[in-house]
């Protein structure tokens, strides 16, 4: 085989589902031929992910719940144990309560503040420190992040904050990492409706907003992200690291569009 990723195994986490950001990077990597093993968020999920996973005739490497350190480790040696070597991992995980996620975000409450930052940006660092082990031959670490972390958007609030710190993590993370030719970057996807997004208020507004106002013109897909994804967890982008990359429409080039711009 001579895809982009064929020789390459990694782990997956993330996929609630085919609308799910990581199931696009699952299904453009695999075409280049890369070899998946994917974690899932309990036993609910796990009917989910499984048929997805044989779709693509992955494996799946077990439950992982990423608030529980203990289910880290066990995925991770799990891992070990199949392959003993691994060449890229996907983060794509996040999650705030629902009740936060409109409104301001001045009234962020500290529970929900600790497990929003616990969840959606230390869990990235941990599962870099197990998957640092099993990149003996160099790696590439995966993330996602939103246009949230940069700028206020509406309802995104404490997400909005975790997104900034979690983009902080990812150049740490390049620099602790770098010297083992692991690289460690993030896709900064625009707005694209899937579980988590319809958490967030007013969301539909908010893919309307960006269909209008990008330079594209138009939203989004899993598979536009996920061909980015292709991109940074092939060699091609063998040279990059600690970056945040846009894949949004271009949306966050805007500072205001022209009055006379078309089609709107
Ligand atoms: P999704 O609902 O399909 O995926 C979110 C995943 O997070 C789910 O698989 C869920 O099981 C997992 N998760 C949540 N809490 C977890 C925990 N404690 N342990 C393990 N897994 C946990 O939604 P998505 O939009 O594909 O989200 C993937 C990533 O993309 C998230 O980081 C999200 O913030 C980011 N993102 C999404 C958008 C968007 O508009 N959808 C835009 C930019 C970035």
């Amino acid at each position: 085989a001579t895809g982009l990723m064929s020789g390459k195994r990694g782990v997956i986490m993330g996929v609630a589902n085919n609308r799910s950001i990581a199931w696009g990077i699952a299904k453009a990597i695999h075409t280049q031929g890369a070899e998946i093993a994917f974690t899932y968020q309990g036993d609910a999920l796990k009917k989910r992910v499984e048929p997805l996973a044989a779709e693509l005739g992955g494996v799946l490497a077990g439950h992982c719940d990423v608030s529980d350190e203990a289910s880290i480790d066990a995925v991770f040696e799990n891992i070990e144990k199949m392959w003993g070597k691994i060449d890229f991992v996907v983060h794509a995980i996040g999650f705030s309560d629902k009740d936060e996620l409109t409104g301001r975000y001045v009234d962020t409450s500290p529970d929900n503040f600790s497990k929003t930052m616990q969840i959606s940006v230390y869990s990235f660092t941990s599962v870099a420190r197990r998957a640092e082990k099993l990149m003996t031959e160099g790696g590439s670490l995966l993330t996602l992040t939103y246009y949230g972390a940069e700028k206020v958007m509406p309802n995104y609030n404490v997400m909005g904050v975790a997104k900034a710190a979690l983009e902080a993590s990812v150049k740490y993370l390049a620099v602790d990492l770098g010297p083992k030719n692991i690289r460690v970057n993030a896709i900064s996807a625009g707005p694209i409706k899937t579980l988590a997004a319809s958490g967030i208020g007013d969301f539909r507004y908010i893919l309307k907003w960006n269909e209008y106002n990008a330079p594209l013109r138009r939203t989004v897909t899993i598979e536009d992200v996920g061909d980015v994804g292709l991109y940074m967890l092939s060699d091609l982008s063998r040279s990059v690291t600690g970056e945040v990359h846009h894949a949004d429409s271009g949306y966050h080039v805007i500072g205001m569009k022209a009055v006379d711009a078309p089609d709107i």
